[in-house]
């Protein structure tokens, strides 16, 4: 029987285990930092002591890891006894988003202009690289929108905080819109690489976090726009000898599409494909990792998923409507977290309009 680790205890992880299950998998968790949002089945260890890693490891096919921003020294002890997919360094590029950028334009990847500060007195030179309006962003921790800022001119750099340095300062893209393409690599015990795309995810964000995103059925990204960002997923896959899910996400813009990120995982922007794909990224994750064959990523049915944030709206009511698929991480409420999404099939405006209703987005 194949054993997987999953390192980190939040709604990645979960649904990675609940993808594994029906495929005979046994899943252990490390869970690094004590959070509310850890699992509640599957087993918990404190932080990495060796007597934790070791026992984590014990008799695992392979291990995975659904953050990558924990302490290195964890990936580093865990390879000591188990495969580790993504190799940490994929994982390290997401550390500081200096190296991920160098990383980019090393492979020649489209990026938006970009310029690094290491300190706050740094910014204005940076500022004067990318031209204004700009992104602020802290290199290191951010997510869901947060250690960014937006800064319209020289004045605004007041309102980043200094502590929050180094950063990467990038051009404000005036994008027609924003998708994320997902894909799989799985390589077999001759060498062979298989490599799967799921449709294009079109993604809506608001503040910085992602509220809803649906396969891009209607054709919006063109057939040049796909096969450039495949391009570039295969480039980056190729370089990090990877396995296992990696999303990209890109920006459309009217002379070509750029990166804004990359996440060496499963990724909130393919959520939709639980319901709405053959095989979702969550279970061809797990077989790349165990090195089985992958699944077909084709889609099944078309579907939207909106993230719940802060707090559950209308649960009962949410519930009763048909063909909805309520997903809730067990994790207690706090203004602006990702505590779950729903995923609605066969969506009309009517239908769309009812949930978006009910989740309070109009
Ligand atoms: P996070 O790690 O929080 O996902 P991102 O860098 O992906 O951070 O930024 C979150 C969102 O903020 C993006 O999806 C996009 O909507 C907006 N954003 C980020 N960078 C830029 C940019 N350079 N130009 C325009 N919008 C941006
Ligand atoms: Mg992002």
């Amino acid at each position: 029987m194949n054993t997987l680790g999953i390192i980190g205890g939040g709604q990645l992880g979960r649904m990675l285990a609940l993808a594994a299950i029906p495929l005979g998998v046994r899943c252990r968790f490390l869970v690094p930092k004590d959070d509310a949002a850890l699992l509640d089945f599957g087993l918990r260890y404190a932080q990495g002591s060796a007597d934790d890693i070791l026992h984590f490891t014990r008799g695992l096919t392979a291990a995975t890891t659904e953050i990558e921003t924990i302490d290195p020294a964890i990936f580093a002890q865990v390879m000591q006894h188990a495969p580790l997919w993504p190799t940490p360094a994929a994982l390290d590029l997401k550390r500081d988003r200096r190296r991920e950028r160098e990383r980019l334009a090393a492979l020649g990847l489209p990026q938006p202009r970009w310029a690094q500060a290491g300190t706050h007195v740094d910014l204005s030179a940076a500022c004067a690289q990318t031209g204004f309006p700009c992104r602020v962003k802290a290199a290191g921790g951010g997510y869901d929108g947060r250690g960014q800022w937006r800064v319209k001119s020289p004045a605004d750099l007041a309102t980043v905080p200094a502590e929050a340095a180094p950063f990467t300062v990038e051009a404000e893209i005036d994008f027609r819109g924003e998708f994320s393409l997902l894909a799989v690599r799985g390589v077999a015990r001759d060498g062979s690489e298989d490599v799967r795309f799921w449709t294009p995810s079109i993604n809506v964000h608001r503040d910085g976090i992602l509220i809803r995103a649906e396969p891009d059925i209607a054709g919006t990204v063109s057939p040049e726009e796909i096969s450039g960002a495949e391009r570039c997923v295969r480039v980056l896959m190729a370089a990090l000898d990877y396995r296992g899910v990696l999303a990209v996400e890109f920006f459309r813009t009217g002379s070509g599409i750029l990166i804004n990120e990359f996440a060496p995982r499963v990724h909130n922007s393919g959520h939709w494909t639980i319901e709405g794909a053959i095989t979702s990224q969550f279970e061809n994750h797990v077989r790349a990792v165990l090195g089985l064959p992958l699944g077909d990523t084709g889609l099944r049915m078309p579907v939207i998923t909106w993230n719940v944030l802060g707090h559950w709206p209308q649960r009962d009511a949410l519930l009763s409507v048909p063909g909805l698929h309520v997903h809730d991480y067990g994790k207690s409420e706090r203004a602006g977290r990702k505590i779950g999404h729903v995923t609605l099939e066969n969506p009309t405006p009517a239908r769309c309009g009812h949930v978006a209703g009910l989740l309070g987005l109009q």
